[in-house]
């Protein structure tokens, strides 16, 4: 381990001086100081402190093979070493890129045989609506240029990613490009009310027929959703929504795509979410657990629909990035899915990690503070309501009571993410059965912590 320059005070100082978090709020942030992280080994990372702390989101959903591989670390070097960079563009291309790409195309669905390579998830998402559009223009439709997605979907932070995204709050501040339209999202614990959840999962999905009809079939061009939505607050969707929409989009010829950054790479138990919820989509984006997070990539998987249309009618396709299949990128991602491989990850997750979680998880139900607890292969949520029989939210702004859980977590050695009032983990996907246990303790006796709190007058003002 190398020394830290600075102390703890000193790098939050500088930190708020020239660092610009995202996400985040600065005048906050500066009053607090930002928490510094130093290392990581396994599920764990530490802090300047010296603090221990279970990430039980994985980095940002990313590190998938967990901390301390230093064979990622190797591969990276030898790479650099060897060929630091050298681009895609001019009919050219890069052995570790290649190989990345054969073994991308083996472990995804049958139909999908081509990657286009991108630098983040963002990156991945505006490559596709890029791609889409062009598709239509080439099938003689260019008029099919309107992409439905959902209110509360994530697909990243460019301006495409924004726009294509469902996060109002996102829109406010940057806008929105137009030609992009938002349908419900199928979240039935705070939308479902009384209904029946597979019945809700029905009604919503048909909400994308709906719009087809309303925006005309012939100016749609796409859906897209993310299998299981993460960033919105892991909302696992009823088993009757995916097939109806499925159906839906087969039926008005419209292109499918599925946002797999979170989902992709082992998280829900299969290589893809699109394999473990039945979907056959035309598109995925995907990142995050590509490189397990040890150096930044994305890509755009591509079904032989699309890609035969791109490959043999565009001519050149007006698209691409520097960092397109950064070779050392390319050779850490090649490497990630060889040691999920080689130490079957995908089925531990499956038949080990996921069970168990989900029988741990369901305990948190009992609280009297959780309002409903779901897990889906390694996803997991709890709502935090002050009625477990109305899900009712907490009086006045939301989120304040998740603030105060996620604090409590930190403080106690958990990483527990909270959106709104709802706490979420996506957590390595090595944990063992015994470092889940320990999660589920810690997440107990924060949420004990959490209602001490309100009992003691933290939300009245
Ligand atoms: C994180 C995320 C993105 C954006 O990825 P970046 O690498 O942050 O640009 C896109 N889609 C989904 C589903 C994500 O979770």
């Amino acid at each position: 381990m190398t020394e830290l320059k600075y102390s703890t005070k000193e790098y939050q100082d500088k930190d708020s001086a020239h660092f610009m978090h995202p996400f985040t709020d600065s005048a906050e942030l500066e009053k607090k100081g930002a928490r510094i992280v130093t290392k990581a080994d396994g599920v764990y990372v530490w802090d300047s402190e010296g603090n221990k702390i279970l990430d039980a989101m994985a980095g940002l959903w990313c590190v998938n093979i967990g901390y301390g591989r230093d064979e990622l670390a190797d591969v990276a070097a030898e790479q650099m070493k060897q060929l630091p960079f050298y681009n895609s563009f001019f009919q050219t291309t890069t052995p570790p890129t290649v190989e990345l790409a054969e073994k991308l195309a083996s472990i995804a669905p049958d139909h999908m045989n081509h990657v286009f390579f991108t630098g983040s998830g963002s990156e991945s998402n505006d490559t596709m609506l890029r791609m889409v559009r062009r598709y239509w223009q080439l099938k003689g439709e260019p008029q099919k240029s309107v992409i439905i997605s959902r209110k509360n979907g994530y697909h990243g932070s460019t301006v495409a990613g924004a726009s294509l995204g469902g996060m109002g709050f996102m829109h406010e501040q940057a806008g929105k490009i137009p030609g992009i339209v938002h349908i419900d999202q199928p979240y039935w614990y705070a939308e479902g009310g009384d209904e029946d959840k597979n019945e809700f999962g029905l009604r919503i999905a048909r909400k994308l027929e709906e719009k087809i009809l309303d925006i005309g079939v012939d100016r749609v061009a796409a859906f897209l959703a993310e299998p299981i939505q993460g960033a919105g607050g892991v909302i696992i969707p009823p088993e009757t929504y995916w097939p109806e929409i499925q159906r839906i989009t087969n039926k008005y010829g419209i292109l499918l795509v599925a946002d797999e950054v979170i989902c992709g790479f082992g998280r829900t138990g299969e290589w893809f979410g699109s394999d473990a919820l039945g979907i056959k989509p035309d598109l995925m984006p995907i990142a995050k657990g590509l490189t397990s997070g040890y150096l930044p990539m994305g890509g755009l998987l591509v079904g032989d629909r699309v890609a035969d249309v791109i490959r043999n009618e565009c001519g050149e396709f007006a698209h691409g990035f520097t960092y397109s299949g950064h070779p050392a990128s390319a050779a850490v991602a090649l490497r990630n899915i060889e040691i999920m491989e080689r130490e079957g990850i995908v089925d531990h997750v499956r038949d080990v990690a996921a069970p168990h979680l989900a029988k741990r998880w369901a305990e948190l139900a009992d609280h009297e503070l959780v309002g409903e607890a779901r897990s889906f292969g390694l996803v997991a949520a709890i709502e935090l309501t002050p009625n477990k029989e109305t899900r009712a939210p907490f009086p006045g702004e939301g989120g304040r009571v998740g603030y105060i859980c996620r604090e409590h977590c930190f403080a106690n050695g958990l990483i527990m993410r909270g959106v709104g009032d709802t706490m979420i983990i996506s957590p390595p996907l090595v944990i063992s059965p015994s470092e889940i246990d320990e999660l589920v303790e810690k997440a107990k006796l924060c949420l004990d912590k959490t209602l001490a709190d309100i009992k003691a007058g933290a939300l009245d003002d």
